[in-house]
């Protein structure tokens, strides 16, 4: 009896180390954010979404002046340019909970400390130059190696370019386009393992989603935060939505379960 109870301990663990991701369709925005009135792409948001169990969670990535990455929204933090700004100037301001800019590789280690929310990492554009935003690629698909951190990171970018980088420098990992100006078999044919496209674009192109997974792409809408909206969207057998309201997204997804 001792030996059937260790080894289903061992078991257990064993299940337990390799669990999956969670397998639903929350993609949080910018991290879980807005119920606890945390800031956007904060450590804490992270957290939040990691706490609320959602299968992915969104954040974006920018270069500053002396090449760092860090996970920031805007092209500015708090007045601040960050392609015009050292990381040690970055520093001067602080997040309204006390943090600082997040570098990329403590949002990632961050991250990587469980295994059930992934890591929807997007490569902002550039305001300075279009081979800027490709230099940024190569620079966190070179971080995300060097951490290990494949597994949990996904990405997504307006860029067109930008996408087609990354699957050359890494040609495993799953890129979801953003800007919705292109067909699915053009994306399909660039590389890319899916669309993220702004919700409306499914709808001025009925045929998209059925398109997408015929050539078996993943279909994400971006930001989906009504409930008609995503309910919509769930009718469609979308895999993802990215929202600024998860919370409500699994109160949807629950009702239709
Ligand atoms: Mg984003």
């Amino acid at each position: 009896m001792k030996k059937l109870l260790s080894l289903s301990a061992v078991l257990l663990f064993t299940l337990t180390t390799f669990a999956q991701f969670n397998n639903n369709i929350v993609v949080a925005h910018r991290g879980a954010w807005k119920t606890h009135n945390l800031p956007e792409n904060s450590i804490a948001s992270l957290k939040q979404a990691i706490a609320e169990g959602c299968h992915g969670s969104e954040f974006d990535v920018h270069l500053t002046l002396d090449n760092v990455l860090v996970v920031n929204h805007d092209h500015e933090f708090y007045g601040l340019d960050i392609e015009k700004t050292t990381y040690a100037e970055l520093l001067t301001k602080k997040h309204p909970n006390g943090e600082s800019i997040p570098t990329l590789e403590a949002y990632l280690k961050e991250g990587m400390k469980q295994r059930k929310t992934k890591l929807i990492l997007e490569i902002k554009t550039s305001r300075i130059s279009p081979e800027r935003a490709l230099a940024v690629a190569d620079a966190t698909v070179a971080m995300v190696k060097k951490l290990k951190a494949q597994k949990w990171v996904e990405y997504i970018s307006f860029g067109w370019e930008v996408g087609i980088r990354i699957h050359e420098l890494d040609p495993k990992a799953k890129v979801q386009y953003l800007t919705g100006d292109k067909t699915p078999a053009e994306a399909k044919a660039a590389g890319y393992t899916g669309l993220d496209y702004h919700f409306s674009v499914y709808n001025e192109h009925p045929d998209y989603i059925a398109e997408a997974h015929k050539l078996g792409l993943t279909i994400n809408a971006w930001t989906v935060n009504d409930r008609a909206d995503m309910e919509n969207l769930i009718k469609q057998h979308v895999e993802y939505i990215t929202t600024n309201e998860p919370e409500l997204l699994f109160e949807v997804v629950g009702e239709k379960n």
